[in-house]
């Protein structure tokens, strides 16, 4: 029997209230997918394909218009500590530490002092952050930033991470620094991620299915399977290979949407 998936869109749509004037377009269409536990899947997208519509609504933060959301093939309702989010911009507390940041989901739970302050410290390890724990967002390079935004998700221990292009506003260097380091996480957590991307080479890398995704209206052109033997090299020939593989069928599908 098949597995059941960890999380599934069920014919997902979403349409946001019109601006004057505008028709009401779907930012999202028709979308179904799932996602098995333990998968790392990412959403591959131009801008505007509506692929932070859909991380939103997985977490639980805006409602589809239509259609059904499943964790555990329970309906979600809203947000919940199953799911962590990651943004692009480093949603860290100013007036907090990097310590103090990571300790806020397990205080808020009730952790007791010195158990938050381990829990916290081994994610901010495992983010190669423990020489800077104490010092404030302001006094922190924009990849350790996110590093520690990382970490404090992670400190909830979410069973899902949605990540919506959490390296977009890194420099190359840092970015592949930062995937490196989120696999191993991923294999350390085994948590189920899902991963926006609008870079074919970052979502080739990183998962073990790519959901490609078409704007206007937003919606899911294709599901490659990447099987890929891990670690990758960001331009070995099979990486290559499957970049193209992706790229066709992305043409392919906008070649046929203007045939219509
Ligand atoms: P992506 O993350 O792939 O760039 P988005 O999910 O942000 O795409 O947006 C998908 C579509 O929905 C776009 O056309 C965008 O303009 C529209 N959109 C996104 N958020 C809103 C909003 N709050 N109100 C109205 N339209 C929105
Ligand atoms: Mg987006």
């Amino acid at each position: 029997m098949p597995k059941e998936p960890k999380l599934s869109f069920e014919h997902v749509s979403k349409a946001y209230p019109s601006r004057r004037g505008e028709a009401r377009r779907l930012a999202v269409e028709d979308v179904t997918l799932n996602i098995e536990e333990g998968h790392f899947v990412c959403l591959l997208g131009p801008s505007g394909c509506g692929k932070s519509t859909l991380l939103n609504m997985a977490a639980g933060f805006i409602l589809p218009t239509s259609g059904r959301i499943l964790v555990d093939a329970k309906e979600i309702a809203g947000p919940g500590i199953d799911r962590g989010v990651v943004f692009q911009e480093y949603a860290l507390f100013p007036w907090y530490t990097a310590l103090q940041n990571v300790e806020l989901g397990p205080r808020a739970k009730g952790m007791p002092a010195a158990a938050r302050r381990a829990l916290a410290e081994r994610y901010l390890a495992m983010v190669g952050l423990t020489d800077h724990i104490h010092k404030y967002p302001r006094e922190l390079s924009g990849g350790m930033k996110q590093r520690a935004a990382i970490a404090r998700t992670l400190a909830n221990e979410p069973r899902i991470m949605l990540m919506d292009e959490p390296f977009g506003a890194l420099d190359a260097q840092t970015r592949e620094g930062l995937q490196d380091q989120l696999l191993d996480i991923w294999s350390a957590t085994r948590t189920t991620i899902v991963f926006v991307t609008h870079s074919i080479n970052e979502a080739v890398l990183l998962s073990d299915e790519v959901a490609i995704l078409a704007a206007h209206p937003g919606r899911l052109i294709h599901t490659v399977r990447n099987r890929l033997p891990r670690p990758r090299s960001r331009t070995s020939a099979d990486v290559v290979e499957l970049e193209r593989e992706i790229y066709d069928q992305r043409y392919l599908a906008e070649s046929r949407r203007a045939a219509e």
